[in-house]
């Protein structure tokens, strides 16, 4: 813990050397996207994609899970995609799935085949896809064609990632 304990001391500093911006505080700037994945610690969306503070608005699940939505229970899932798309009006969101993801294991996978595993952990994603795409507020905007959503897969042997074509049923390279 200590590690963690002297870099977030001196980020500081670190930032400053870097010419790291933190962005604006006396206004509201919107977030590029929402992105939504797993909270695995090989999963670091700002590298994946390049941003910096104040892009991405996250949310982080085990298995980067969507709860399906329910309108007499109100989950920390359910508030967070509300805030982003209600209140911060993001133009995209992105569910973000990645290999080798535990959320298989729980799935009871017979095969650890590397082949099966990622079939689940991509069927995985776009099962949390389709649950994002049930939320009314979700709804709303698509149908005023102010929001998109993507799907996503990270490779994190790789480094690569894909996203999914709904024509061709696939996730295809970016
Ligand atoms: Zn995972």
């Amino acid at each position: 813990m200590q590690p963690l304990i002297d870099e977030a001391r001196t980020f500081p500093a670190r930032a400053a050397a870097h010419r790291v911006d933190l962005g604006p505080h006396t206004t509201r700037v919107t977030p590029k996207a929402m992105f939504i994945a797993c909270s695995d610690a090989h999963v670091v969306p700002a590298l994946i994609t390049g941003s910096r503070t104040g892009d991405l608005y996250e949310l982080r699940t085990y298995g980067g899970r969507i709860p399906p939505y329910d309108e007499h229970e109100q989950t920390g899932e359910a508030r967070t995609v509300e805030h982003a798309v209600d209140v911060l009006c993001v133009s995209d969101i992105v569910v973000c799935g990645h290999s080798r993801c535990g959320v298989t294991d729980a799935l009871h996978i017979d095969s650890e085949a590397a082949p099966f595993q990622r079939a689940a952990s991509q069927l995985h994603t776009l099962t949390q896809f389709d649950a994002l795409s049930q939320y009314p507020c979700v709804q709303a905007r698509l149908i005023d064609r102010t929001l998109r959503l993507h799907a996503w897969f990270y490779d994190i042997d790789a480094g690569t990632t894909a996203r999914y074509d709904p024509r061709a049923s696939a996730f295809l390279p970016l």
